[in-house]
């Protein structure tokens, strides 16, 4: 069964702007896709309706099985956990150490008293020390967040969404902060969860040659539209050009 399906799927934002035109798109378990388009082509529009961050306007959209705009309340919140988000801001907690902001993906399952005394249990330290180890930085896990550089803390990121055991990541431009050389550990992390852990990938992605190298599958999307859907080791200039509507494609360089 697919994983994500987008069926005829349209949004409308209240201004009238169209953010997606007829989008139909089948997503299986364990892909690691990006997005590529230009600024304002519909690439964050296209992820935040995957966990309901945005409401689509037309069509349909499941996931899982489900189909994404019944849910509310409480099954909706029981939904978006198992659908990690990483944003280009890291979204940390600068203050607090890396582990304490790993620990915050627990939060949502714990009463509220622990919560507030920040009690939490040998187990739930072991899980949160793991997910920084898969990430290589649990040497880092009693430092505060704001010690850490980007790449660090964007793993610290990838660490939280890991702890909440999901079966997708959606990230929103997660290297577009980074320098050349951090872009290319971070994706390479991605690869190494998705291979590793079978966990489905969606990326938003800025640059064109980090798509292709990590990815495997592309989706090109141009003014709402998806323009490309395929493997990444068959697109052509002329695909890219067409993506980009003939403007200079982008690189983050090695
Ligand atoms: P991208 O991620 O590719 O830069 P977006 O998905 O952010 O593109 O935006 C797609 C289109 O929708 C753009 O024209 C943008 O201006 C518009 N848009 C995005 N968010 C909103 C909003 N909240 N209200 C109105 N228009 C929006």
């Amino acid at each position: 069964m697919s994983l994500i399906e987008f069926k005829h799927v349209s949004k409308t934002y209240p201004n009238g702007v169209k953010g997606l035109k007829d989008v139909n798109l089948t997503i299986n378990q364990g892909e690691f896709v990006a997005i590529i388009g230009l600024s304002g082509a519909g690439k964050s529009t296209l992820i935040r309706t995957i966990n309901r961050m945005i409401d689509i306007t037309e069509g349909q959209l499941t996931v899982d099985g489900t189909d994404v705009m019944t849910l509310k309340g409480k099954s909706l919140r029981r939904f978006r956990r198992k659908i990690g988000m990483i944003f280009q801001s890291f979204n940390l907690v600068s203050r607090s150490t890396a582990i304490k902001n790993v620990l915050t993906s627990m939060v949502p399952d714990m009463p509220w008293w622990k919560v507030l005394l920040g009690i939490f249990s040998k187990e739930q330290k072991m899980h949160a020390l793991e997910a920084l180890d898969k990430v290589g930085i649990l040497d880092k896990a009693y430092t505060r967040c704001d010690q850490l550089s980007g790449g660090q803390q964007q793993r610290v990121a990838l660490a939280r969404t890991l702890n909440q055991t999901p079966t997708i990541i959606l990230a929103d431009e997660p290297v577009a902060a980074l320098d050349p050389v951090t872009a290319h550990q971070v994706m390479g992390d991605f690869k190494r969860i998705n291979e590793e852990m079978n966990i489905s990938i969606l990326i938003n992605i800025h640059h064109v040659d980090l798509a292709l190298k990590y990815a495997t599958r592309l989706i090109g999307i141009r003014a709402g539209e998806i323009v490309y859907d395929g493997p990444v080791d068959q697109v052509t200039q002329e695909i890219l050009d067409s993506i980009y509507n003939g403007a200079s494609i982008p690189q983050a360089g090695d």
